[in-house]
């Protein structure tokens, strides 16, 4: 088991290019498993449950960095900010507002991306490109001192046709240099967090600076 994850990993990480951050999606994954990746090299973890985040984060070394791509309710907020390096599915001004209000009142900051609605799919949470764009031409992201914006996070359609995952990613990638482009961006607005284990090389195409790869690293 440990050699398959050490392989795929290997494999993975030739074709990442240098200064494009590999995340591990280990969610649902046993922690022999990520302690196979961790032994491997590999540091940033990725997980989308609260309690299993926070169980995980106890028992695992200590260098890991864990990132957040769940579904983030306001009420689990204790559960994962305080082990969290990033939290990549701020899907609502509802819930930036409760972290804003949690981190005043813990005196941290917390590093987040905004999650973007790209993909055709009804259900997705997430930021329309028009709200986000608002979002920070208004400059209405200076009224959370305590989070630190550090870019988008988007999923594409889920469907075969790469020439439809390919359009979302250049809109994600052309709504990111929109906003890395004003005069009023916040300083910590650098990462694109675009790529899951079947479009990630398409991913790598249209500007993604962080790649999130569960399945192709585990199986
Ligand atoms: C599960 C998940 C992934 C990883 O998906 P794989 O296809 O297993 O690589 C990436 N991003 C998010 C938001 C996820 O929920």
């Amino acid at each position: 088991m440990g050699t398959i994850i050490a392989d795929n990993i290997r494999r993975i990480r030739a074709s990442i290019p240098q200064g494009v951050k590999y995340v591990v999606v280990s969610k649902y994954r046993p922690l022999e498993q990520l302690q196979a990746a961790y032994d491997a090299g590999e540091r940033i973890f990725a997980e989308s449950r609260p309690v299993e985040l926070s169980q995980k984060a106890a028992a695992l070394p200590k260098d890991i960095q864990w990132h957040f791509i769940g579904h983030l309710q306001t009420n689990k907020l204790k559960l994962v900010l305080p082990y969290c390096s990033l939290i990549q599915s701020v899907d609502s001004i509802h819930l930036m507002e409760a972290m804003e209000k949690y981190c005043s009142a813990a005196d941290i900051s917390v590093n987040i991306l905004m999650e973007i609605h790209i993909g055709r799919e009804e259900s997705k949470q997430g930021f329309t490109e028009e709200e986000a764009y608002g979002f920070f031409t208004e400059n209405r992201w200076k009224n959370y001192p305590h989070l630190c914006f550090c870019g988008l996070m988007g999923m594409a359609s889920h469907t075969d046709d790469r020439n439809l995952i390919e359009k979302d990613f250049s809109k994600i990638h052309a709504i990111y240099g929109k906003i890395l482009n004003l005069y009023n961006c916040p300083p910590s607005f650098r990462e694109l967090s675009i790529g899951m284990s079947g479009d990630y090389l398409l991913a790598l195409k249209h500007g993604a600076t962080m790649v999130r790869i569960g399945s192709a690293s585990f199986e």
